[in-house]
């Protein structure tokens, strides 16, 4: 194998220059083409001898599938060639460098920029995935940018690992084991499933800095990864629930238990259908145009809903859009759209507060009546909070709780024998159920408006980039 230090080796086509990096099986090289010396690539040279699984013509007819694809996200492989000893994969080059180096020059990525990451890489996963193929080798150093600026990422070093055994011929583990699924390192067993721990490795090390099973020594590291707790998270950096809850199920030790892919995909902190594409300005539009057709009917709660539904859209339209001048039409729309939603939430507001206001008498007799029970008592005491909370103004993600665990509460208490309580109490759950309802439409809608002008201010302030 190629080593650190070594001349490149030469090949009739290409001029290679320095050296990009050095992986589990191959050193990579920046090149540029004899004829055309404008055009960089960067050449990865393969070992022969590393290859151990099966023989180096399938390998050859894997690389021809591989040259087939074409994604966004995922690092073009041109061309290969080879020799006695290598197999050269001529690849589109990334400038901005891998994953590992972007995390530890920034020490941890916001939620926010970590998210947009994530989608893209499920975005490269969820092709391959209806291709067939596994990475089985995720990890940050693995994770390509395109560039510096604006960097868009790319999945390198993929549809190749299962021509490699992770286990060498004298039986040592190959590569690093933090990012490999538990069930790689103990059973020398694994599936597909195998990249979906490793996502979650990845997107824990961009939050916290360091991957779940980062040790000082390798008994240590051993320990972790044989034992059977469950990996927790750390309390800081304060993160979504939705993406606490996607760390907590890509980073399931059994794959048995750990989230599908189809689950991955649909899972709202991923939440595919609004990431940048070239697809998001037609949905944005035609949800306006339906807003419109509403407002104009003076259905104002269903246009306030659509114009918000758009503005999802609105958004990631406005982020993938890279021409100044459609970009600038954009903006200019959103603007607009956000301040007729305004208009109309206020409108709207106006009309369910009179509404929300009609205090409910049944409660007080509820009240009277659950003395004897101390657990409906405390469920409905918690429920007054909440709506106490909520007329003084606090309409968030605390009120909205508060609902939501008195509402728990009492759906479990609401076995009760038939009778004038039982009835009460089912009012007063459905009454509940309706303001805790409406409290989440208010914050969704909040926060489509929010992200909204976050998007323009962001843009405006010079073109969106992740940095
Ligand atoms: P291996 O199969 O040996 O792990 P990789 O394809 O992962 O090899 O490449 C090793 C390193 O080389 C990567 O971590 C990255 O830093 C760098 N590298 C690989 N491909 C490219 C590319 N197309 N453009 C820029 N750098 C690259
Ligand atoms: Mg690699």
């Amino acid at each position: 194998m190629a080593r650190a230090g070594w001349a490149p080796p030469r090949l009739d086509e290409f001029i290679l220059t320095e050296r990009l990096g050095t992986g589990t099986y191959a050193t990579v090289y920046k090149a540029y083409r004899k004829k055309n010396t404008r055009e960089v690539v960067a050449v990865k040279c393969v070992s022969k001898r590393s290859l151990n699984r099966v023989s180096v013509e399938n390998l050859l007819t894997e690389i021809e599938i591989l040259k087939t694809i074409r994604h966004p996200h995922i690092v073009e492989l041109k061309d290969f060639q080879w020799d006695s000893d290598h197999i050269y994969l001529i690849m589109e080059f990334c400038a901005g460098g891998d994953l590992s180096h972007f995390i530890r020059m920034r020490r941890i990525l916001p939620e926010k920029v970590a998210r947009i990451f994530l989608q893209q890489l499920a975005c490269a996963l969820k092709f391959l995935h209806d291709h067939n193929i596994s990475h089985l080798d995720l990890k940050p150093q693995n994770i390509l940018l395109s560039a510096p600026e604006n960097p868009q990422l790319k999945l390198a070093d993929f549809g190749f690992a299962q021509y490699m055994s992770p286990w060498d011929e004298k039986h040592v583990l190959r590569g690093s084991p933090l990012y490999m699924a538990p069930e790689m390192v103990c059973c020398q067993q694994y599936d597909a499933r195998v990249d979906l721990w490793s996502v979650g490795v990845i997107l824990y090390e961009a939050l916290f800095g360091r991957p779940p099973f980062a040790s000082r020594s390798f008994a240590e590291l051993e320990e972790k990864i044989r034992s059977d707790r469950v990996i927790e998270l750390p309390s800081r950096p304060r993160l979504s629930p939705e993406c606490r809850d996607l760390l907590q199920r890509l980073l399931e030790r059994d794959p048995l238990k750990r989230i599908s892919f189809e689950q991955f995909f649909a899972h709202p902190f991923v939440d595919m259908e609004h990431m940048p594409s070239p697809e998001s300005l037609g949905k944005a539009t035609s949800l306006v145009v339906e807003a419109v057709k509403k407002d104009q009917e003076g259905d104002v709660s269903a246009a306030l809903s659509l114009y918000c539904k758009a503005l999802e859209y609105f958004v990631p339209a406005l982020h993938y859009e890279s021409d100044a001048r459609r970009k600038e039409a954009i903006r200019a729309k959103v603007g607009q759209y956000i301040s007729r939603a305004e208009e109309l939430k206020a409108l709207v507001m106006c009309d369910s507060k009179s509404l929300l206001r009609q205090a409910n008498p049944a409660r007080e007799i509820l009240k009277e009546m659950a003395k004897d029970k101390p657990r409906l008592c405390a469920a409905l005491e918690m429920a007054s909070a909440a709506i106490a909370k909520e007329e003084e103004g606090k309409d968030d993600g605390d009120t909205l709780e508060l609902y939501q665990q008195s509402l728990g509460e009492l759906l479990l208490i609401l076995a009760e024998p038939a009778g004038r309580r039982r009835e009460l109490l089912h009012a007063e759950i459905q009454a509940l159920m309706a303001r805790a309802e409406y409290l989440k439409d208010q914050i969704k809608m909040r926060e489509a408006q929010s992200m909204g002008k976050e998007a323009l201010a962001e843009s405006v302030r010079s073109s969106c980039t992740l940095q």
